[in-house]
């Protein structure tokens, strides 16, 4: 169960690459050239002392090394990106633009290339991934067009001889931390903002999936974006907390923006007071997934399949509870066991068939055993799956639990896997509030035909993202972002742009 087999298969043909990935990379064909072990500061590619593996997650064999950042490097990425910001912040919109869609045309011209990276170091299946790298890619083309659009205000003065302007400008040097789940997309979601705002950044990508980022890095230097202005500072899990406090308690930066567990964003959210810095969060989700007796079963089926599955139900929009009303429980629950059994199929990411790869590794395995015997022993029904895949530790069975009840495990925290609680409910009210009693509040879905309980739902339930009879909800025109303990900020859309921009009022007196 080699990936890195499957790509020598795949991808036959001559590379070139540093000394520490030469040998390695005889494997990557055309991906090869887009396989980087250094980090990239100041335009430049450096190796440092120390490197970590990455890791296959459903083979565990050893992909690349790359360097092992610590605070030194961290702090050095950030004074690159300091001394880049004052000029990078003064180019016009028009070339930022010109370099972000540059940026973006290197991403679509790779796709395929930078998909298989996703795969070896994700594990989710190669279709998964090119999706990933278009939406990733459509936020560098997004974001071009946004640079150009930073619009201030003339505000209408109450005194006769004053005018008054509002400038919107950048924050600074931006922090950025993202996860493995998405290992591109995270990335460019908030650099495009970033940079078409003139702010320049330190990313420091999930010690899961670094190949990615640093691939992203190669072609931002391709492109032409200027030293200094991307960086990327890859680390391990045991160099995360110094990495991750130098970055976000530097004083030369401005904003943190981070994507991840709410524990996590707390932690850095605690760095950021010291300093005041500007803060975006995009942390866990727990969404609910209503089905009222109004609803299209077979279209309910549809998008809960979507929703939960995706990604292995490792992403922090995956439905995490079912509600299900009484008068159309049974038949949702059998359509959706035979739905998972018929179109499910867990394999290798180049599987061609495969549409449930391995989870990230084994603590995301022990975490949805933990939640389904949890709910096991308090008397859920397992109506499908419920055990690991023969085909390796990380795999597992896509599940689907019955007669699950608010007070198991599964249905209190986020299970980021493919573990689908149905919780039969009664009324609307009853519902809604079995939704809105989680501390945090990402997206939200529910099916119906009423349209006025359409209305009524989607005002009530405390997310930032509903789906209505929708279970995919991700689009680079759209604000993704949560509500509650889900975090702060949005990004994507009109308004992703704002989280690095300043609002600065000038006043013209004596006129
Ligand atoms: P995580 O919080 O452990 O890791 C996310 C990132 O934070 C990684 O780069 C990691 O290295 C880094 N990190 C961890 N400890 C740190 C520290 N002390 N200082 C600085 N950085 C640190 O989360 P994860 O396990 O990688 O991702 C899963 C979680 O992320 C889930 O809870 C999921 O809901 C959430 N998530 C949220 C969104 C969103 O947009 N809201 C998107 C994807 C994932």
């Amino acid at each position: 169960m080699a990936s890195l087999g499957r790509l020598r298969a795949a991808l036959p043909g001559p590379c070139s690459l540093p000394a520490p990935l030469r040998r390695l990379a005889s494997g990557w064909g055309s991906a090869a050239a887009l396989l980087r072990s250094g980090a990239f500061m100041d335009g430049r590619w450096v190796e440092v002392a120390a490197a970590f593996p990455v890791c296959d997650p459903g083979s565990g064999t050893e992909l690349a090394r790359v360097a092992d950042c610590g605070a030194a490097e961290a702090r050095a990425a950030v004074r690159a990106a300091h001394r880049a910001w004052p000029s990078w912040s003064a180019a016009p919109a028009k070339e930022r633009s010109a370099l972000l869609r540059k940026w973006y045309h290197l991403m679509i011209e790779n796709k395929d290339d930078l998909a298989k990276i996703i795969t070896a170091e994700n594990g989710k299946p190669l279709k998964e991934a090119h999706g990933e790298i278009l939406y990733s890619a459509s936020f560098l083309e997004w974001f071009a067009e946004e640079a150009r659009r930073v619009y201030g205000d003339i505000i209408p003065p109450a005194a006769k001889d004053r005018r008054i302007l509002v400038l919107k400008q950048p924050v600074g040097v931006a922090a950025i931390i993202t996860p493995w789940n998405f290992p591109s997309a995270m990335i460019t979601r908030k650099v495009g903002a970033a940079l078409a705002a003139g702010c320049t950044v330190v990313v420091k990508p999930a010690e899961d999936t670094p190949l990615s980022a640093l691939a992203l890095a190669e072609l931002a230097n391709q492109a032409g974006i200027p030293a200094g202005v991307f960086n990327v500072v890859p680390c391990s899990r045991q160099q995360t907390p110094a990495v991750g406090e130098a970055l976000c308690t530097d004083p030369l930066v401005a904003k943190i923006s981070f994507t991840g567990s709410t524990a996590t964003g707390k932690l850095l959210l605690h760095y950021a007071a010291d300093t005041v810095k500007r803060v975006s969060m995009e942390l866990g989700g727990h969404a609910p997934f209503i089905v009222f007796d109004s609803a299209n079963v077979d279209q309910a089926v549809a998008g809960a399949l979507a929703s939960k599955y995706r990604n292995s139900g490792q992403t922090c929009v995956c439905t995490n509870r079912f509600l299900v009303q009484k008068g159309i429980h049974d038949t949702f629950v059998e359509k959706f066991a035979k739905a998972i059994e018929k179109e499910l199929h867990v394999g290798n990411g180049f599987d061609e068939r495969t549409t449930q790869g391995p989870l990230i590794n084994e603590k995301a395995v022990e975490k949805v055993e933990r939640h389904i015997s949890d709910a096991v022993a308090q008397g859920a029904s397992i109506v499908t799956g419920g055990k690991r895949h023969s085909l390796g530790k990380n795999f597992f069975e896509p599940t689907l639990l019955s007669n699950v009840t608010t007070n198991m495990l599964c249905t209190q925290e986020e299970t980021f896997g493919p573990v689908a609680p149905v919780i039969k409910f009664d009324t609307e009210a009853e519902a809604v509030a079995i939704a809105n009693s989680a501390n945090v509040g990402l997206a939200g879905y529910f099916y119906s035909q009423d349209p006025g309980q359409i209305w009524r739902v989607a005002e009530q339930l405390e997310v930032g993202m509903v789906g209505v009879n929708e279970g995919l909800l991700s689009a680079v025109e759209c604000p993704f972002g949560g509500v509650k303990q889900s975090g702060l900020g949005r990004e994507g859309s009109k308004y992703g742009i704002d989280e690095y921009l300043e609002v600065k009022y000038v006043c013209f007196g004596g006129l």
